[in-house]
């Protein structure tokens, strides 16, 4: 297709190619990146799909900050099972100005939005825990603007909680504590602030900038503290887009529905997305039909930070998808076929593979100083030896940093967590389930096994000094 496009014989691509140690055959698919080389090479100019959108007018490179809006905060609920995510959510859903007109009744579509008196709103995935959270941003899907890391006043920090807190900390999102279950007399919340400490979460009232709330999702005991707390935090981070401009979202959940066929749940991101709109969203298209809301609400469009239900699509896509409103039927198509091809022919590397290896490679550039790692092991005390020895590896220049840590087999979350902060997995006498095995592979994560400790410190040492020296 290049050398039909270029007119230029297939076979000098694949010579020009060979020269680059490449060796492929005349229906492979190359890169972008490598596409973007053949084609200059050849003296052509390259305009990417995205770029050719904006010279086109069709879609705006970055809003300018007059264009745009205050839009609400997008929060997530995580911590430890059992701890009250789930009740908190429904709890907070009450707190809808319009919850009592239609009997309070909603379907879950992965995310609702409550109103409040004022006029505020915000979104809540509803979704609880960090799995969705995490493999939405594994896909580099970012939609999360704060978490909602709720504890247990009776339980405490917990390992599911300090899970939570490494993935917000990884993802850069800001934290507000709910320290739930306070209607229960064991409840202890100093306790609590003293544990968060020990993983540097410091809350305010010991100088830190972390926010934190006694709720009961039973009682509804403070849900209106820690709603003032996220529109504060909203505020702090003064969350905006430009509505007047084609929508970009974000796939959050999808199925198929026997009657409606394809069904995803899309979190607009900025623009406004409209009934009638011609979409792409992963390698499925359509054309909006249906625009609907948790209550069930038939809506002719859905604005930045709002959570709808769209129908119209012709296949269902995966979560942490992008949707694009794309200009027709025509274009629509071009993407979706070419992104189908690509997956059929499983000859996309994966995107930011992470291996040692790539890690060394990127380090000789001198462009990055630490090195992330993520360590599962299995019991606490080798997680602790492994460390200790790590931090003894550190110098002024270079540093293993500890992105999470834990005891217990290697889970998905790891991998999704090793994915979005770009980290190996480093695993020292526990394996990972299969589930975890299959998504490492499939995202390019690697995922080293070590039984003795000498041999991880040995090879980490030895990554470590490869950051050290640029070879000349
Ligand atoms: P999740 O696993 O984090 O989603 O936790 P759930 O929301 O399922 O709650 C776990 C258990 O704790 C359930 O039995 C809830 O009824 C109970 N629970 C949740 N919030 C509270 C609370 O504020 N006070 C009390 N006493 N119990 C609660």
């Amino acid at each position: 297709e290049l050398s039909n496009r270029m007119a230029v014989r297939a076979v000098d691509i694949i010579k020009m190619l060979m020269k680059q140690g490449m060796m492929l055959k005349i229906n492979d698919i190359i890169d972008t990146d490598t596409a973007e080389l053949v084609a200059t090479e050849f003296g052509h100019t390259v305009k990417r799909v995205s770029e050719s959108d904006v010279e086109e007018g069709f879609i705006d490179a970055e809003d300018h900050d007059d264009d745009t809006v205050v839009r609400p905060p997008v929060v997530a609920v995580m911590g430890h099972v059992d701890h009250g995510k789930t009740s908190l959510l429904d709890a907070l859903r009450k707190a809808d100005v319009a919850a009592g007109e239609a009997g309070g009744i909603t379907q879950h579509i992965g995310a609702y939005q409550v109103r409040l008196p004022a006029g505020e709103k915000v979104t809540f995935l509803d979704t609880p825990g960090h799995a969705a959270f995490s493999a939405m941003r594994a896909r580099g899907a970012n939609v999360t603007d704060i978490v909602v890391l709720v504890v247990a006043a009776d339980d405490g920090v917990m390992p599911q909680t300090i899970e939570a807190i490494n993935h917000a900390r990884a993802a850069k999102t800001p934290l507000i504590v709910a320290v739930n279950k306070m209607d229960k007399h064991e409840a202890n919340p100093q306790r609590i602030i003293n544990e968060l400490l020990q993983h540097e979460v410091v809350v305010e009232s010991l100088g830190g900038d972390t926010q934190i709330i006694e709720v009961s999702a039973k009682t509804g005991l403070g849900l209106d503290n820690l709603i003032e707390a996220l529109l504060l935090q909203a505020e702090v981070l003064d969350l905006r887009a430009n509505p007047d401009r084609t929508a970009e979202g974000v796939v959050i959940e999808a199925k198929l529905d026997k009657g409606r066929g394809p069904v995803a749940t899309v979190l607009v991101k900025r623009g406004t997305l409209k009934r009638g709109d011609i979409v792409v969203a992963g390698s499925s298209w359509g054309r909006v039909r249906a625009l609907i809301n948790e209550r069930n609400e038939q809506l002719a469009e859905a604005g930045p930070s709002e959570p709808v239900e769209i129908l119209g699509l012709d296949g269902a896509p995966d979560p942490g998808d992008t949707l694009a409103v794309v200009e027709n039927d025509a274009r629509a198509r071009e993407i979706t076929e070419y992104r189908q091809r690509l997956r059929r022919e499983k000859m996309v590397a994966p995107v930011g593979a992470v291996s040692l290896t790539d890690m060394m490679s990127k380090l000789q550039d001198k462009k990055l100083k630490e090195l992330p790692l993520i360590i599962k092991s299995d019991v606490q005390g080798s997680t602790e030896a492994i460390i200790g020895s790590l931090d003894k590896l550190a110098t002024d220049e270079v540093r293993a940093r500890i992105i999470h840590s834990g005891a217990g087999a290697i889970t998905e979350s790891d991998v999704q967590l090793a994915k979005g902060s770009n980290s190996p997995i480093i695993g020292f006498n526990v394996r990972a389930s299969k589930q975890a095995r299959d998504l490492a592979e499939r995202e390019g994560v690697e995922i080293r096994y070590y039984a003795i400790i000498y041999d991880l410190i040995d090879d980490i040492k030895g990554v470590l000094s490869g950051m050290l020296a640029p070879i000349q």
